[in-house]
């Protein structure tokens, strides 16, 4: 059901065939002991470098791997979210909203040092925004750095950050300045700096990726670890979180589609009073509304990126989006557990994954009541 976007060729469909490939055979069939064990295996850092998922869309120079056009990683995050986890797509994806203001902002010594053991998978990035007292007012946060010499001294807390107990690289938000969100800052912190201690949270799905509250008690951190100029951090973090947003609403779509797909395969070969389940009313016109649905995500989505491509900026769209696709993967989700029925329920399903992991979607990466709100704002309601 790829949408037929007049931008895509035959270079996408080999692009998406590659990385399908790797899914099913490298990350599909070790599922369950991932999620079983609450992480994917470091190893398995080097070889998504190595098929050139991990560094996609990042500048060679830093050892990324340069993508044409932003449907190449938006193709990776929907075939990876077709594995049925998210917290693949998590594990993976927490180095592609730590180094992206790192890359536009920070300085050419600061990307030299830390970009290129990332991308080849030596080393894991995680973002570090949410606080205990607050996600969705980012420009209320609190961690504070001060300055002392030639460094800052970090102290506070973030919380629910994905990677955030193996990461080696954090990029961390904090105020250096007055209130608001001209005070805020990025800064690029190495895990093992004395003073930072981390603890893992427990959650109801994305079980193979970790997920930390992150203490920070006088953490020293060299100025030269700034990202950007002091107090212009907001704006590193709200462009950030328009391909994040980009990013979730594509993941949510290749959730769907599993769903769909799974779902499908399961009403052909179920049987009930006395003929496969796609032969009951009922049933096929769930599937039909799940595909209608899904296809209308689709064009949506695969607009936009076409959009972002361009060099827009459409953040209504993209609040728009992201409720869209969340929205719709929230019903696809539940619908394919009924259609499942106790299959649906048991783990070791795919459906019954992705249903436990649909709430994320609605909630990380700005909540749908944010984006609703950011949404209207930005229509000048
Ligand atoms: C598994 C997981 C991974 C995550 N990974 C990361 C990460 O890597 N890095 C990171 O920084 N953060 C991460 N987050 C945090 C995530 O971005 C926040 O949870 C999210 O932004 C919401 O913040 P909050 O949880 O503090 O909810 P709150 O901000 O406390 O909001 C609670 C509820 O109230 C609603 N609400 C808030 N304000 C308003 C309003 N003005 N009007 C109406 N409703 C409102 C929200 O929509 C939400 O439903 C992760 C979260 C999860 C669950």
């Amino acid at each position: 059901m790829t949408p037929a976007h007049p931008a895509l060729g035959a270079e996408h469909e080999t692009f998406r065939s590659q990385i399908r490939r790797f899914v099913r055979e490298e990350i599909e069939p070790h599922l369950d002991d991932w999620e079983a064990a609450g992480e994917i295996p470091r190893a398995m850092y080097p070889r998504a470098a190595e098929v050139g998922l991990l560094g996609l869309g990042f500048p060679e120079q830093y050892d990324g791997v340069e993508a044409p056009d932003t449907f190449y990683r938006m193709i990776a995050v929907e075939e990876l979210a077709r594995s049925g986890s998210g917290g693949i797509v998590a594990a993976f994806g927490s180095l592609g909203i730590a180094l992206p203001p790192i890359v536009a902002l920070g300085s050419e010594a600061l990307k030299a040092e830390v970009l290129p053991p990332v991308l080849r998978g030596e080393r894991i990035a995680a973002l570090a925004i949410t606080e205990p007292g607050g996600g969705s007012d980012v420009a209320n946060l609190r961690t504070v750095a001060e300055r002392d010499g030639e460094d800052f001294l970090v102290s506070g807390q973030k919380t629910f950050i994905t990677s955030g107990l193996r990461a080696d690289l954090l990029t961390v938000a904090v105020r250096t300045g007055g209130p608001g969100m001209g005070g805020i800052s990025l800064l690029a912190v190495d895990a093992d700096t004395p003073g930072l201690a981390r603890t893992g949270l427990d959650k109801m799905g994305w079980l193979c990726s970790d997920t930390a509250t992150l203490y920070f008690d006088r953490c020293r951190v060299p100025a030269s670890r700034l990202i950007g100029a002091e107090n212009q951090g907001f704006l590193g973090i709200m462009r950030n979180f328009n391909m994040e947003r980009l990013a979730l609403a594509t993941q949510a779509y290749g959730h769907a589609l599993r769903c769909y797909e799974d779902s499908l395969a399961y009403a052909r070969e179920r049987q009930t009073f006395g003929k496969p389940l796609v032969r009951h009313q009922v049933i096929r016109h769930k599937l039909v509304e799940m595909a209608s649905r899904i296809q209308a995500l689709g064009a949506t989505l695969y607009g936009l990126i076409w959009q972002v491509d361009q060099g827009g900026v459409p953040v209504a769209q993209l609040c728009m989006l992201k409720t869209l696709a969340t929205d719709t993967l929230e019903w696809v989700a539940g619908e394919a557990v009924q259609i499942h029925g106790g299959a649906g329920y048991m783990r070791g399903c795919a459906v019954e994954r992705i249903f436990r992991e649909t709430k994320v979607l609605s909630i990380g990466g700005g909540a749908s009541e944010v984006m609703r709100e950011l949404a209207a704002k930005q229509l000048g309601y």
